[in-house]
């Protein structure tokens, strides 16, 4: 079946959810104006298996009569920006953050027009009955199209974000007010995609490349987001075999991506459970170094071969560190001059400092297991990679894999914008 306009309207002209009272909605002054009007409450609309939410100001006034938000040439204007972005309409929720159109009364020239919903007792009153459906939904992409949507959930504004994902833990505000079903959890792992809102193609045709290019990339994100990294060419080793193996790989590719594992931060006293290789992006290896695994001296010495043969690239991710466990487990200065650190590369591009995860969720769109996974939040913090270690090997080398890997994936992007944009030379 076609992709078309009014297909994606009719898919998404049903509530997705109907709360009880939320028709009858009174929890602030909107309301008088609604019932002075005639208007009706405008729900959030789309399918229950939907996993991106976009999320406008507030109704207009023709949606406000007809009950339906995104209705006239800003609806359009997203259905086509949709259809453009290949987004499935079974994906998408329509919502506003308030859900009666909000009205001012001109008293001068005698006549009702509409307005910002920017009184934040409108907004912070309306909140429950989208955080209800936001934490009771399969939705992990939030879509704000505009600033007042965005600051919802991030302290920004729409012409800085416009575009970017961005990662957050989101508990709502008025959690008691939820009445939320036994078992809901109170806070969800969002991802955050602004937008601009979809009206402005229309007033501001000088946008359309701008609007056209950030919709795009939507169900790029999306997508990927739920792919998981590709654990299968991941390799714990466990066998001189495996070492030798990885030996080989990185004498072919002369470059190696490494990240340690470690008993915690502090490079004078912690010290590594492990290492993690990659040398093409795609495959990962971990050798572990604690207890009765590979002796990390042994390790350490001969990585430390191939960090002082200039010969060898070397790529890590805030590499500072990784060479001060380098050089304490040596006991001397590691001689490295040919190496690359993807920290560095991303504040070139990106002018700011970004971790390793937030730059996979921005450049590749993968979201990227935590470390607390493994060790807990920062209140227990007496777990370490250790704990973790002997308890989960398999699961902390696949972790450490997919850090060396997906750092050496965005060196190599890295790269080539840096070469294209001139800012590094061949
Ligand atoms: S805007 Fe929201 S909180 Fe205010 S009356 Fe309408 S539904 Fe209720």
């Amino acid at each position: 079946m076609g992709f078309t306009p009014s297909t994606i309207k009719e898919k998404l002209a049903r509530p997705l959810i109907e709360l009880e009272g939320e028709l009858a909605c009174s929890r602030c002054p909107l309301y008088e104006q609604r019932i002075e009007r005639g208007e009706i409450v405008v729900l959030s609309e789309g399918s229950l298996d939907a996993d991106i939410m976009f999320i406008g100001e507030g109704p207009n006034a023709n949606e406000a009569k007809n009950g339906h938000p995104f209705l006239g040439a800003a609806g359009n204007n997203l259905d086509l920006l949709l259809a453009f972005a290949k987004v499935n309409r079974n994906r998408v929720i329509v919502a506003n953050m308030v859900q009666c159109a909000p009205w001012r009364y001109r008293d001068l020239i005698n006549k009702w027009e509409i307005g910002k919903p920017k009184k934040k007792e409108n907004i912070d009153e309306c909140s429950p009955w989208l955080d209800y459906k936001i934490m009771t939904s399969k939705v992990t992409l939030i879509v704000p199209l505009g600033t007042t949507a965005l600051k919802k959930f991030l302290p920004t504004t729409i012409g800085k974000a416009h575009g970017r994902v961005f990662e957050i833990e989101y508990t709502p505000n008025k959690i008691e007010d939820l009445n939320l079903p036994p078992g809901t959890p109170t806070s969800k792992k969002l991802l955050i995609m602004p937008q601009y809102h979809p009206a402005i193609t229309v007033n501001d045709p000088k946008k359309r490349e701008i609007i056209a290019r950030d919709y795009a990339s939507i169900n790029d994100a999306a997508n990927r987001l739920v792919e998981p990294p590709p654990i299968e060419k991941y390799t714990i080793v466990k066998t001189q075999d495996d070492w030798d193996a990885l030996d080989r790989e990185i004498r072919a590719a002369k470059r190696f991506c490494f990240d340690y594992e470690t008993t915690g931060l502090d490079y004078q006293v912690d010290w590594a459970v492990g290492i993690a290789f990659s040398t093409d992006g795609e495959t990962g290896w971990y050798i572990p170094t604690f207890d009765d695994w590979f002796d990390r001296h042994k390790v350490i010495e001969w990585m430390a071969g191939y960090l002082e043969d200039p010969e060898y690239e070397v790529i890590a991710h805030n590499a500072n560190f990784e060479f001060h466990i380098t050089n304490t487990e040596l006991g001397r200065t590691a001689n490295t001059t040919n190496y690359k650190d993807t920290m560095i590369e991303y504040y070139l591009l990106e002018s700011e400092w970004i971790g390793l995860k937030d730059v996979a969720l921005r450049v590749l769109h993968i979201r990227m297991t935590q470390i607390m996974e493994f060790i807990g939040k920062k209140k227990d913090q007496h777990r370490t990679m250790l704990d973790a270690s002997r308890e989960n090997l398999e699961g902390v080398g696949m972790y450490a894999c997919a850090d060396a890997a997906i750092t050496m994936k965005l060196h190599f992007i890295a790269e080539e914008r840096l070469h294209a944009g001139g800012v590094v030379d061949d």
